[in-house]
Formats: structure tokens, sequence, C-alpha cells
């Protein structure tokens, strides 16, 4: 039988690709943080586009964190979604088509800052020059879709808050939805996100950092995942509770 071991995960940062985050958002800056936060686990979640994901996981690879390889659709519906792949291969050929359905508007980098795209050694190789931060023309059903073609796993953001999210633009989950599991704001423990929102207690939660900036990181709530290694595999098993597996949302310096 597989050893099962308590690995800590920040499963959505963004980087510098992603024209509202910082540019100390930078794969060096990144490992690091995750590094300082003791993270097994990073899911790297730039806003529809996926450019330093490579970048990222590269880098962390040598500090033996693992990177779930990821992306923040926002859809026709504006709402904000994270779809996880188990590799850079699955990620880039449903990231090509989901960033196809971005609408073709430019970015303004004075007003919305630049979309850098890196290396591992963060020279910058190129700039997003199509705005990212818009709706693709594609329906929560059709990402959804999309992305369990690629063998990936859906996870709507941060579901508490008031905008982009599934219940302030839906007010429901859709029942044929069947993400793997919600993610709630880290400010909001269990008990009192599902007072909030009693919707949320037949669902599985986590949290994340939603990282834009390096302050970021240093979340009060941090998600636990009991799992036999750090992949896609394991994190949806953990999140669908079967194999013994498990997920809990405990607070950020907790040692199992
Ligand atoms: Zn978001
Ligand atoms: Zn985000």
């Amino acid at each position: 039988m597989a050893k099962l071991n308590w690995l800590k995960a920040d499963l959505h940062v963004h980087t510098v690709l992603s024209p509202c985050a910082e540019l100390e958002m930078g794969p060096k800056n990144v490992v690091a943080a995750a590094l300082e936060q003791n993270l097994d686990i990073l899911g790297i979640t730039d806003h529809n586009a996926w450019a330093n994901v490579a970048a990222v996981a590269e880098l962390a690879y040598t500090e033996g964190i693992a990177v779930i390889p990821g992306i923040e659709v926002q859809t026709r519906e504006e709402v904000h979604i994270l779809c996880y792949f188990p590799n850079l291969d699955q990620l880039a050929l449903a990231g090509e088509q989901i960033y196809a359905r971005l609408p073709p508007i430019g970015n303004k980098p004075d007003i919305f800052g630049d979309q850098i795209i890196v290396d591992a050694k963060e020279n910058i190789i190129g700039y997003e020059e199509t705005m990212l931060l818009n709706s693709v023309d594609l329906s929560l059903e059709e990402v959804r879709d999309l992305t369990y073609n690629y063998g990936g796993i859906i996870i709507p953001a941060h579901v508490d808050r008031p905008a982009f999210s599934l219940i302030a633009n839906l007010g429901f989950v859709p029942p044929n939805l069947q993400p793997a599991a919600l993610e709630i704001s880290s400010r909001l423990d269990e008990i009192t996100a599902v007072k909030e929102f009693p919707i949320l207690k037949e669902h599985t939660l986590i949290t994340s950092s939603d990282a834009h900036r390096l302050d970021d990181f240093n979340t009060l709530r941090s998600t636990f995942f009991y799992v036999a290694a750090p992949t896609l595999a394991e994190l949806a098993l953990a999140c669908a509770g079967r194999k013994n597996r498990k997920v809990v949302i405990a607070p950020q310096d907790t040692v199992f």
C-alpha cells in the first residue's frame, strides 16, 4: 500500500504574466516564497494563460516543490474557475483552446501593467499582447468539458467573494458542474464559510492565497492534502475522499 503523507499546498498563485500581479512575482521570488511557507505543492494559475508555468515548475523542482500546472479561466459568466492538468502538455493543449476564445483586445501596459513571459532564469522571453483580464467565450460547462478532456479537474475560485465567483454570479453550484472542490478565501474557516454560504456544505473545500504579490503568500490558513504523491491524480482522490486520501483546511503553521 502506498504510504500517505500530509503535504501543504497553495494551488492558486499568479506570476508576472497576470497584468494584476506585481513585478516581484517572477519564478525565483515565487519559489522562494513557497519555500518560506513550507509548501510542498504549488499551483500556478495565471488569468487565461499559462506561459510561465514551465519556468516556475523547473525552478520549483530543484527545491523539491511540485508544481501543479493550472490556469484561472474567466468564463462567459464572468466566473473565475481554476483548471488543473496532470502535466504541462495537457495544460498547453487545453490552454490554447481557452486562450483562443479571448476577445481580440490588446493589453494597455500603462494602465494594467505588462504581461511578462519569462524563463526559469527570469530572462524576459516575451510580452503577452492580448489583454488577459477578460472573459473567454466559453461557458462554465464548456470549460469543464475541455478540462476533463485533457485529464484535468476544476475548482471554482474564491467562491465567497462578491465578484467573479460562482456563488456571487450564479448564486448556486450547477448540479452537473461536478467540481473537485470549491476554493474559499483564507480569511474564512470551514465552519464560518458554511454558515455564511450553506451551499458549501455539500462540497469539498480548499483555500489558497490567490497571491498577486509576495506578501499574499502569508495566509491565515492553508490546504493540507493527505496523499501518496504531489500529483494531480492524488489531489483528485483527496478531494473525493477516496482510498484514504483526504484534504483539510487548517491554520497555516499546522504540523501534522
Ligand atoms: Zn480570480
Ligand atoms: Zn487568481
